[in-house]
């Protein structure tokens, strides 16, 4: 469906009061008309309640299917900091090649920022051919506005098959706006991509249901086919620095956004698991509160982390920033030891990007073990204990 905001001549009057209440700044009185900027219009549907007149209305529209046969290549939104792209914009570039490869077709990255020219290499490195780079100052400021008229922009030109991003908390707000403006449909969170190497059907996967099943999802109709994968899903590439790309300016410029960064604070700075190179974890197998001493106690001698199960977060033996899993933190170190967690498939939806995975677990039938590279069937304490001691 695409949608947008109609302006009833007869009804309308020219008095200003949709204009006013307009963010975006989409409202203009032309000849005492209102004149609403489509491309600037976010759809919020503010102005329509705003009209004493109601000459304003929604109107949908079901889009023609677009000729699918135009569109190819496989996009990745490289989101950065800095100019340097974030971990999760390498991961995305891995498993676009993956797909590309499959498919026969090649890899675009999208880099935003001043400082965006010196990490063209990176992404190269990591499997993309092409690389558009924004490099406007403007873009230095995460701001949904212009990222996504310029993004719309560049896929309407260049048509792609298939764009992904991040779930950050910027890729979150970006992509379904995109999606939006574009008429497309997009997958939030997929654990799992896939591609029909004849049809380039994207095979988004992700939890549904509260999690109950994995929900296999196609977008048959329309092009670009959007999903955003969380961090530490996919694996990062290695990078090969004897491939070779070509790299394009973006020369467009978006509108001035009617949304301006005032000032930044800063978090308070905690290290995530996420970034986590060796985690210990815990979950109900480890028996007691008390027993979290032992799990911590490891993690202080192995230098790692702390991440726990839900259930160790619903009974307040540990802080949500530790929970590993579908409703917490996608992890992605090169080792990680469970002690005591069964492998529910909310808890494997965090751990798929772990290089190497240790479990500790009494029951030989436990799904935990399907995804470990080193199997420990036994008592979990017993364990921690023999660790620490050797350590020690
Ligand atoms: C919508 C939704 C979202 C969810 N999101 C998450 C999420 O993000 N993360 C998450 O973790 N879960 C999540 N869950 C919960 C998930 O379904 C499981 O209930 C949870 O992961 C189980 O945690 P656990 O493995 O610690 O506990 P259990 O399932 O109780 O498993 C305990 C394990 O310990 C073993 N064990 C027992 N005693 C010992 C011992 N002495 N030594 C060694 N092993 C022992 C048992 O054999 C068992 O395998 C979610 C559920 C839903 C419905």
């Amino acid at each position: 469906m695409a949608a947008y905001i109609r302006v009833d001549r007869e009804k309308c009057v020219g008095c200003g009061m949709c204009a006013g209440t307009c963010a975006q700044n989409a409202i203009t009185i032309e000849n005492a008309v209102a004149v609403i900027d489509q491309n600037a219009c976010v759809l919020c549907r503010i102005c329509l309640d705003s009209c004493p007149l109601s000459a304003l209305s929604l109107v949908t529209e079901e889009k023609k299917e677009n000729d699918l046969s135009q569109h190819s290549g496989i996009w990745v939104f490289a989101e950065s900091r800095s100019g340097a792209p974030i971990d999760v914009a390498l991961e995305l570039i891995g498993k676009a090649r993956e797909l590309a490869d499959r498919r026969g077709t090649d890899v675009t990255a999208l880099i935003f920022g001043s400082d965006a020219h010196n990490h063209v290499l990176s992404l190269i490195a990591g499997g993309a051919d092409r690389v558009f780079v924004g490099t406007d100052k403007m873009f230095d400021d995460l701001l949904d506005l212009p990222y996504a008229e310029t993004i719309c922009h560049l896929i309407e030109e260049h048509k792609p098959e298939a764009v992904l991003f991040g779930a950050t908390p910027f890729g979150r707000s970006l992509a379904p706006r995109v999606a939006a403006r574009l008429g497309c449909g997009l997958t939030a969170d997929c654990t799992v991509l896939d591609i029909d190497r004849e049809n380039g059907l994207l095979l988004q996967t992700r939890p549904a249901f509260g999690g109950n099943l994995m929900a296999t999802i196609t977008c048959p109709g329309r092009r670009p086919q959007m999903a955003t994968v969380r961090p530490g899903i996919f694996a990062m590439p290695e990078p090969d620095p004897s491939r070779r790309g070509e790299m394009t300016e973006i020369d467009f410029m978006p509108r001035e956004s009617a949304v301006r960064l005032i000032s930044r604070t800063a978090a308070e700075a905690r290290e995530s698991i996420s970034d986590a190179r060796i985690i210990v974890s815990a979950g109900r197998g480890i028996g007691s509160q008390k027993n979290m001493k032992l799990i911590y106690e490891l993690a202080g001698l192995l230098g790692a982390s702390v991440g726990v199960s839900r259930p160790l977060v619903d009974l307040g033996w540990a802080d949500h920033s530790h929970q590993i899993g579908q409703t917490g933190l996608s992890v992605a170190p090169d080792l990680l030891i469970t002690f005591g967690i069964s492998g529910a498939v909310q808890h494997l939806a965090g751990i798929g990007g772990a290089k190497k995975i240790i479990a500790v677990n009494t029951d030989p039938e436990a799904p935990i073990f399907s995804a470990a590279h080193y199997k420990v069937v036994a008592d979990a304490r017993d364990v921690l204990r023999e660790l620490i001691a050797k350590l020690k």
